[in-house]
């Protein structure tokens, strides 16, 4: 709102007199505005993010006048996203509550893990998503403890059906209530097809289609958290398909859409994890297609259909389930990457 007001007043002045107006003067003016009746509620909340939103605002401003980018433009009241940020002078932090600058009472949060004992937030951010929920973000520093000594190797696979297989012969599968999860959305979606535009019924519509979006995703970040734990965990190296390579696959189905978004993140939590707990991660290139190679003797087949679950050698007669084998090619490919240095590795120094 803050913003709007402040957008308008620069707006005006700039088309009724040619003045360009800074991020002080429209400070000035908040202070003004807080004296007056109709704005007196702005005294309720911290000067922190109204102060924060002028300062976008003359960001915005500014590369306008340098002609970088578009005029500033007035946000959507409709659906408010965005976050912001306070600095340790902007809020206190006691016995595990939160308490933000002007707020007499500490949030109510629901926590969704434990900050390690003794730790004290340098930032709080906090955020709104296009469902509406408030997230409240702790940086804090801490030492990482350190992982038990392991020197054994897990080569994962990726799949469709199965979300990773690894070269255990372990298979990991979506959590159960996914397909719940994706029936609701598809409910929700037809749900606002049917509302007129521009109605109060859309508008509400919308909120519940994000709530469901954002659900699917928060659980799906869930599960993607606790293998990628448990893969640092019980493993020193871990060879993982090159991301680069499913990309190429002509495949826009959108099972597979949701299966490449979780294979990315479960990736990026991959490599920070490594890093933190000096484990090796090592991306393996997947030509030569490790899905037509027999892990046995090595003998390539000229065509393994994606409905063919069971790869079967003519060479050898070695049978084995296709993921399975995959991640054991995508294992037995890592330790060379290694070698070349040509790995994503994160050695302990
Ligand atoms: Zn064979």
């Amino acid at each position: 709102m803050v913003c709007n007001k402040a957008l308008e007043y620069r707006h005006k002045a700039y088309c009724r007199r040619g003045e360009s107006i800074d991020y002080n003067q429209t400070s000035a003016m908040l202070t003004r505005w807080k004296q007056t009746e109709r704005y007196a509620f702005l005294n309720e909340v911290s000067s922190v993010p109204l102060q924060q939103a002028l300062r976008y605002l003359q960001q915005g401003f500014s590369a306008f006048f340098e002609q970088q980018t578009g005029y500033p433009r007035f946000k959507n009241k409709r659906v408010v996203t965005g976050s912001v940020v306070y600095t340790r002078s902007a809020f206190t932090w006691a016995a595990g509550r939160l308490t933000l600058a002007k707020q007499s009472e500490p949030l109510k949060t629901r926590w969704s893990r434990r900050l390690p004992h003794g730790a004290v937030p340098s930032t709080v951010t906090v955020s709104r998503d296009a469902a509406g929920r408030r997230f409240v973000s702790l940086l804090v520093e801490e030492d990482l403890p350190t992982k038990p000594h392991k020197d054994t190797a897990v080569g994962v696979d990726a799949g469709l059906t199965t979300l990773f297989t690894r070269s255990t012969g372990e298979k990991i599968t979506d959590p159960r209530h996914e397909r719940r999860d994706r029936a609701r959305i598809r409910r929700r979606q037809k749900d606002l097809s049917r509302k007129a535009k521009d109605s109060k019924n859309r508008a509400e519509a919308q909120v519940k289609l994000a709530r469901a979006h954002a659900r699917i995703a928060d659980r799906r970040r869930d599960f993607l958290h606790k293998c990628t734990t448990r893969l640092v965990n019980e493993d020193r190296v871990i060879a993982v398909e090159d991301l680069n390579v499913r990309g190429m696959l002509a495949d826009r189905r959108p099972a597979r859409a949701i299966a490449d978004a979780s294979w990315a993140e479960f990736r990026r939590m991959l490599e920070y994890k490594a890093e933190w707990y000096g484990r090796t991660l090592v991306a393996v290139d997947r030509f030569p297609p490790s899905s037509k190679t027999c892990s046995a003797c090595g003998t390539m087949k000229d065509a393994m259909p994606l409905a063919e679950r069971v790869f079967e050698c003519a060479t050898c007669g070695h049978t084995e389930d296709r993921d399975v084998k995959s991640a054991k090619n995508i294992l037995a490919a890592g330790p060379a990457v290694t070698a070349c240095g040509d790995g994503m590795g994160h050695e302990p120094s």
